[in-house]
């Protein structure tokens, strides 16, 4: 064998041709964009404001410091799945699978029914994940426009499970960005209608009284989505899923089997037995959006939507502009302005502690005023 000669890389690279490997659709996409925050108020994403109490973290540290990392983590998560179980009052008969967020639960979902002729349905106006999801699985995305106040168009959204037949539709409830709940009636017609999936994605669960959950054993269609994101572990990445045994153990065929590392399985164990705290946290984020809505509202030209979440939809004229100049108050917030139609001058805050928020509104003030 001859010895091997070092090789020019450019020269490989152009051989290579990236063009010919990966993917026209994929070439062709942005990459998800998240905007730096180093040094500003961060009100883009919907993150809880307040860090774990010192008792906690000492709890953390020591088991963290007792943890086999060496080994794989457990397949299934028991103790996880357990605490989950307990915390939502989840009925024995609905099955539980775990993942590595919800975009990742988003992710196997769109997978398992991935042939040429699926399709994947939301409403627009939503959480981008979904489309995005399905176009990365190659499963073609209807999305069903709201009407102007972001509600449901029944009428539309029937005709168009009618015309599509989705293998599986989204419901974010409530919805992200728009901030409300949709008519319960005209989800359970879309229940009713749809011969597929139809997964109600509660990541805000902790913000409102509003739940699917009673619905479980009565559709066997329901699946039922939330996450620790928005209750205050963001970064623990773990979403679940509950639904008919016989719809979650398919879509566990599709989960890579250690998906939740031993690291997140532990924290998220500890965090949830003592979770009174971050449910104290989240009462003082409802109360802290009340605050800032009222506030909002009373500036002249803004308009804002209601919310159930931990965030807020405005309008607001030169929406644009004030978050150029928000950005160099610095403070961050989330330009929809592009996003959609319906979204045109929309601006979303995340609802932060109360400093952050009053620096959020004093600068709005200076804004809007000028
Ligand atoms: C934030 C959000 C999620 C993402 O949750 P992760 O568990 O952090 O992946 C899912 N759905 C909606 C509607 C969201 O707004």
């Amino acid at each position: 064998m001859r010895v091997l000669q070092p090789i020019d890389f450019a020269q490989k690279a152009k051989e290579m041709n990236t063009g010919n490997v990966i993917r026209a659709d994929i070439r062709a996409l942005a990459a998800y964009d998240v905007p730096s925050a180093d040094g500003m108020v961060k009100l883009d994403a919907m993150e809880n404001p307040f860090p774990l109490p010192p008792g906690i973290r000492e709890a953390l540290g020591r088991t963290v410091e007792n943890l086999a990392l060496n080994r794989y983590p457990a397949p299934s998560a028991p103790a996880l799945k357990r605490c989950l179980r307990e915390m939502m009052e989840l009925p024995s008969s609905a099955a539980m699978i775990l993942g590595n967020g919800s975009d990742e639960l988003i992710q196997m979902l769109a997978l398992a029914v991935a042939t040429p002729d699926a399709v994947i349905m939301g409403v627009e106006p939503s959480f981008v994940m979904f489309h995005m999801i399905a176009r990365l699985a190659r499963v073609r995305f209807v999305g069903v426009p709201l009407k102007s106040d972001f509600s449901l168009d029944g009428a539309a959204l029937l005709g168009a499970i009618a015309e599509h037949r989705p293998a599986l539709i989204f419901l974010a409830y409530p919805n992200n960005p728009t901030g409300n709940c949709f008519d319960e009636s005209i989800m359970e017609a879309v229940l009713k209608a749809s011969t597929g999936l139809v997964v109600v994605d509660e990541a805000y669960y902790p913000f409102t009284p509003r739940s699917f959950k009673r619905h479980l054993g009565q559709y066997p269609n329901l699946l039922l989505m939330r996450t620790l994101s928005k209750l205050g572990l963001a970064g623990v990445r773990l979403g679940w899923l509950c639904g008919p045994e016989a719809v979650v153990n398919e879509i566990e065929k599709v989960r890579l089997p250690y998906n939740i590392s031993v690291l997140d399985q532990a924290a998220a164990v500890v965090v949830l037995e003592q979770r009174a705290v971050l449910q104290e946290q989240v009462q003082e984020i409802v109360h802290q959006r009340e605050y800032v809505r009222l506030q909002l509202a009373a500036l002249s030209g803004v308009e804002v939507f209601p919310s159930e979440a931990n965030f807020l939809l405005f309008r607001v004229p030169e929406a644009a502009r004030i978050f150029d100049g928000l950005r160099q108050h610095g403070i961050l917030i989330k330009n929809l302005t592009q996003a959609h139609s319906l979204l045109h001058d929309c601006l979303r805050v995340t609802v932060g502690a109360s400093e952050e928020n009053q620096a959020f509104l004093s600068a709005i003030k200076l804004l809007v005023g000028r």
